[in-house]
């Protein structure tokens, strides 16, 4: 087991000291390993959550005592009104934002074709699709307002490509439109120096996994793994840093970064 493996990645990114970020759903998984990595790297931080607020502290805690700064938001993203307040938060805290990390989503339920209702459809699309549209214009609003350009990353999912595994097909479809939306709004946000792009994670353990899947489909899902083994939070960071740094892909934008263990390769 390397390093970014079991603990934390050392990686070391001058350009992000001082850089504000957003990260919604931070408290936990993937988005929590992303912020505690910003905060080590001196950047400021300003971690949504929802439910998880004793999380949530631990990794601001972290933060701060990484050399980071952080700001606790928080808020249920599937609100109408939640990204614009959270926004006006950041900003409020930090004075700008330069990073924005479009984490929070989850499967909401495994539900199979027969049993899809339009409340269950709504549940997944609100928390995967619509928070995520609103949270481009509301950051990309402020970030033109900057004039200094800036870089959003969005998640995507290793299930936008193969179709999701079992009853998460509207998810999976979730997923592939927000990498759709991702080359899109690169394109059209490049006129303000904004970089879009996403990170795809492939089978990673956090508490995604606990909530949805079982041993066993955890257990196939493995087998189909090149590498042979389940992902963790902290070895999806690298990705989110260099996306984050103009310095490292100042020349990088509309791309889908896939961290699968080779489980898909495009
Ligand atoms: P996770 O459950 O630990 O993280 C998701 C976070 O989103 C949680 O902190 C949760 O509280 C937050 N969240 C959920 N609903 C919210 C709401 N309404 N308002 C605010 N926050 C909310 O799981 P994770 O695996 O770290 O997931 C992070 C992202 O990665 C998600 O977008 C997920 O779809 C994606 N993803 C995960 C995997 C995996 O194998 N774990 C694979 C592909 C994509």
């Amino acid at each position: 087991m390397n390093s970014s493996q079991s603990g934390q990645a050392t990686l070391c990114v001058p350009d992000l000291k001082g850089k504000v970020i957003l990260i919604t759903g931070g408290s936990t998984g993937i988005g929590a390993a992303a912020a505690r990595a910003f905060g080590r790297n001196g950047a400021k931080v300003a971690l949504n959550y929802n439910a998880s607020g004793a999380e949530a502290e631990r990794v601001s805690d972290g933060i701060k005592a990484s050399g980071g700064e952080a700001v606790l938001i928080q808020g249920d993203v599937t609100q109408p009104d939640a990204s614009a307040r959270i926004t006006a938060e950041a900003v409020r805290a930090f004075g700008r934002i330069d990073v924005l990390v479009n984490n929070a989503g989850a499967l909401v339920r495994r539900t199979p074709v027969d049993q899809y209702t339009d409340e269950f459809v709504d549940a997944v699309l609100d928390l995967n699709v619509k928070q995520v549209v609103r949270f481009i214009r509301d950051v990309s609003i402020q970030m033109r307002k900057q004039g200094s350009g800036g870089s959003i990353i969005n998640v995507s999912s290793i299930a936008a490509r193969h179709g999701g595994g079992p009853g998460s097909v509207i998810y999976a479809a979730a997923k592939g439109f927000i990498a759709t939306a991702t080359r899109g709004w690169a394109k059209e946000l490049v006129k303000d120096r904004i970089r879009v792009n996403a990170v795809s994670p492939g089978v990673i353990d956090t508490p995604f996994h606990e909530r949805y899947s079982t041993a066993e489909q955890l257990a196939a899902m493995q087998a189909t793994i090149p590498m042979n083994r389940i992902g963790t939070s902290e070895e999806c960071v690298g990705a989110f840093l260099y996306l984050a740094s103009e310095e490292l892909s100042g020349y990088v934008t509309g791309q889908i970064m896939e961290v699968n263990g080779g489980q898909y390769m495009p």
